[in-house]
């Protein structure tokens, strides 16, 4: 029940999250890409609400992961994406074999898995500059803090933020060696990835999310 709310809350924040964000995406990825990447993050988000206000089934904690990986998964364009939808897919998988469980560890266990699936559809690298950047880093801390305090699913977002912040500052530092922005190669030096803050409002919308 609290994790059912946990998970809607969280991705009306994150859409909320995103369209606050909008124009600064749109800032970044003109300045490295093709100037989309705001307005695919917010459409995924807003196509994600539209289904959060129509739900379809019995409330369950995965429902609105679920509801928010088919929305990038059908709706969304990009290279983004399907990315998100992929990881948004994984986590609602784990949480939704681990409904008894730790929250903390399906929440980890799922965003492991959506890394590893984003990495065999991408072949992103740590350091090619790109969301991988700020998910690697968000999984492990998740993964290590789920381990420690598996109860705690909180200060396991929190650390999986932080994580995730930190990789977007390390991505204005390097040079892009996948995606639009390899096109330009040190002309995006000094900008972050916007597919990289993306993640980091993803799991910053989650640990506000916690009840
Ligand atoms: P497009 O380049 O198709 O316009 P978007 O603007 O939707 O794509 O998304 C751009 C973001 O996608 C980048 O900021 C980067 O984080 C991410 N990205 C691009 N290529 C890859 C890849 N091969 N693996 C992981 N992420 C990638
Ligand atoms: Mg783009
Ligand atoms: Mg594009």
């Amino acid at each position: 029940e609290d994790f059912t709310a946990f998970t809607e809350g969280w991705m009306r924040r994150f859409a909320d999250a995103a369209t606050a964000t909008e124009a600064e995406l749109t800032a970044l990825d003109q300045q490295v890409g093709d100037g989309d990447f705001g307005a695919n993050l917010v459409a995924g988000l807003q196509a994600t609400v539209r289904r959060l206000d129509l739900p379809v089934g019995p409330p369950a904690p995965a429902r609105s992961l679920e509801a928010a990986a088919s929305a990038f998964l059908d709706e969304v364009g990009g290279t983004s994406g399907p990315l998100f939808g992929l990881l948004l897919q994984e986590i609602a998988t784990a949480v939704a074999a681990a409904r008894d469980g730790a929250p903390a560890t399906a929440l980890a266990a799922g965003t492991g898995n959506g890394l590893a699936a984003i990495q065999r559809v991408g072949e992103a690298a740590v350091g090619d500059k790109t969301l991988v950047d700020a998910l690697a880093p968000a999984s492990s801390r998740l993964d290590a803090q789920a381990r420690a305090v598996p109860g705690d699913a909180g200060a396991a977002l929190a650390c999986a933020a932080s994580a995730a912040w930190g990789g977007v500052r390390r991505t204005a530092r390097l040079t892009a060696r996948r995606g639009r922005a390899s096109y330009l190669g040190d002309r995006a030096a000094g900008v972050p990835d916007p597919g990289a803050v993306g993640i980091a409002l993803l799991f910053s919308a989650a640990t506000s999310s916690v009840t």
